[in-house]
């Protein structure tokens, strides 16, 4: 399966060509990683923390090939520098996080039985393997890595075939800092090559669409080893009649079209009580209008080109067949130049849940809206859905921290949207098909890579075999 990939350019032009590691080079790097992972692994986490500081300090001094790496891949400037500022934030945070939840020890004498004291250990996975996305194709491969490398495993990559230009700046990075370099790598490729790394590796963290998830987790399911998926969305926005109109209509319009709609957490659905409807689309509409494209330059304008120009198909079926079944299109729509294709914010009314738009994860600049009469129809539009990542309510804050409680979604921002993005240290598990597994954010990101082992001491004489014979009553 060795074989050469060609990533496309999304502005257009010249794309990057790049060898895929075959099965035998992904299970040589597991082996050698594997190998190097005990000896990581008895670490003090002040002792990890401090080499992975190290790290940190070698990406940012590539920070700028990291970016211009990032934004030929994604055609984005602004979020390339965003991604590789998050991921160095990540960093710190275990940095400061891992020692103080890596020292909690518990002991003690059992309950059940007086007579045994306990010492719980928390022994790392082994080796994660991370298979990470192009919507962010640093952060969501790091946000998983640095922590599974903190808790004392050694880890796998394999980002998208789509964003594969940042690998060599980073492994860059990482050879500077030998005892890291034995336990991180990564290899590059498609799908064959990540079928090869769930494979070879003691766990798998999987950040992707529910149709790969399904298939990576039967696959883990096969081999009885733990995954941990992160799939898609189709995140719900309700504004509630109480909501300040114009600041209702902004951020609904930043929370569904920022990264041209390509993230996780972009809404994808908004409801409006039938009451400020109508105020509500005609600022939408005029805000979403005044978005500009960074199509002539990539230092200008507010949305970027599609990553992958397939989803641009996706896209452009999801709005042909809303119109043919009766939505009005207010604004908006794909724009194409030099091969790459771009969307300026669409507004869709007169839409409703039959379309293929409110049954399938869109990632695109797209934002229908819908009126509802009560908070009872709000919640039951919200939640007739089979994703559950995350949702977010406008209104005043006692009423939308009600409603918002209603949601079924991992996560619910209240008077903003998605700010799952910036705040990484509270616990979200997903709902519904978006994930299975414990939250990436917050504690668990951390505590999930560890299995917990008790050791038992008997400190009375143990049972005889006599204890078990059945006799006469
Ligand atoms: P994808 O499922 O097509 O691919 C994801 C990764 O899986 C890629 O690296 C790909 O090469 C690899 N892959 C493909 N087939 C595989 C297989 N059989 N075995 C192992 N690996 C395989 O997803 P995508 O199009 O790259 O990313 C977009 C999706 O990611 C969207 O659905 C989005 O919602 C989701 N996403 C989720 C989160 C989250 O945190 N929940 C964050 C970002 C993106």
């Amino acid at each position: 399966m060795s074989n050469f990939l060609l990533a496309a350019n999304p502005r257009g032009g010249e794309g990057f060509r790049f060898r895929a590691a075959n099965e035998e080079e992904v299970t040589a790097a597991a082996g050698r990683l594997r190998g190097a992972q005990a000896e990581w692994a008895v670490l003090s986490a002040g002792e990890r923390m401090a080499l992975l500081e190290r790290w940190c300090l070698a990406l940012r001094d590539r920070r700028e090939e990291i970016v211009a790496a990032l934004a030929n891949d994604t055609g984005r400037r602004l979020l390339s520098e965003a991604e590789i500022d998050g991921a160095l934030r990540r960093i710190d945070h275990w940095g400061r996080k891992a020692p103080e939840l890596l020292a909690e020890r518990s002991a003690g004498v059992s309950e059940s039985v007086a007579s045994v004291r306990f010492e719980h250990r928390a022994v790392p996975l082994g080796l994660v393997g991370v298979v990470s996305p192009w919507n962010f194709p640093l952060l969501l491969m790091l946000i998983d890595a640095v922590p599974a490398l903190a808790a004392g495993c050694a880890v796998l990559c394999k980002p998208s075939e789509h964003t594969p230009r940042f690998v060599e700046p980073l492994m860059d990075a990482v050879r500077t800092v030998p005892e890291v370099a034995a336990v991180f790598d990564c290899v590059r490729g498609g799908p064959d090559t990540g079928s090869a790394v769930v494979d070879a590796v003691d766990a798998v963290c999987f950040t992707g669409s529910v149709a790969t998830g399904r298939l990576v987790g039967a696959r883990a399911g096969e081999r009885l080893v733990p995954a941990f998926l992160e799939l898609g969305g189709k995140d719900p926005l309700v504004v509630l009649a109480d909501a300040d109109i114009e600041t209702a209509a902004a951020t609904a319009l930043r929370g569904s079209v920022v990264a041209t709609g390509q993230a996780c957490q972009s809404i994808e659905r908004v409801y409006v009580h039938e009451a400020i409807y109508e105020a509500f689309v005609e600022r939408l509409v005029a805000a979403a209008s005044a978005a500009t494209l960074n199509m002539e330059r990539i230092d200008r304008g507010h949305l970027g080109p599609f990553i992958d120009p397939r989803q641009a198909d996706r896209v452009e079926a999801q709005l042909a067949d809303a119109v043919a079944r009766g939505a009005t299109l207010h604004c908006g729509g794909p724009r194409r130049r030099n091969g790459g294709v771009w969307c300026a914010p669409v507004v869709l009314t007169d839409v409703h849940h039959g379309m293929l738009l409110y049954r399938e994860e869109t990632f695109g600049p797209i934002v229908p809206v819908i009126a509802f009469a009560n908070d009872d129809e709000a919640v039951r539009l919200a939640n007739d859905s089979d994703f559950g990542l995350s949702a977010a309510v406008l209104g005043k804050a006692e009423h939308a921290v009600r409603v918002a409680g209603r949601l079924r979604a991992g996560a619910v921002s209240i008077n903003d949207a998605g700010l799952t993005a910036q705040v990484g240290d509270v616990e979200k598990d997903s709902f519904g098909v978006s994930g299975v597994g414990r939250s990436r954010m917050g504690a668990s990101g951390l505590l999930r890579f560890l299995r917990r082992q008790a050791l038992l001491v008997q400190t009375a004489p143990p049972a005889p075999l006599d204890a078990f014979r059945e006799v006469p009553r």
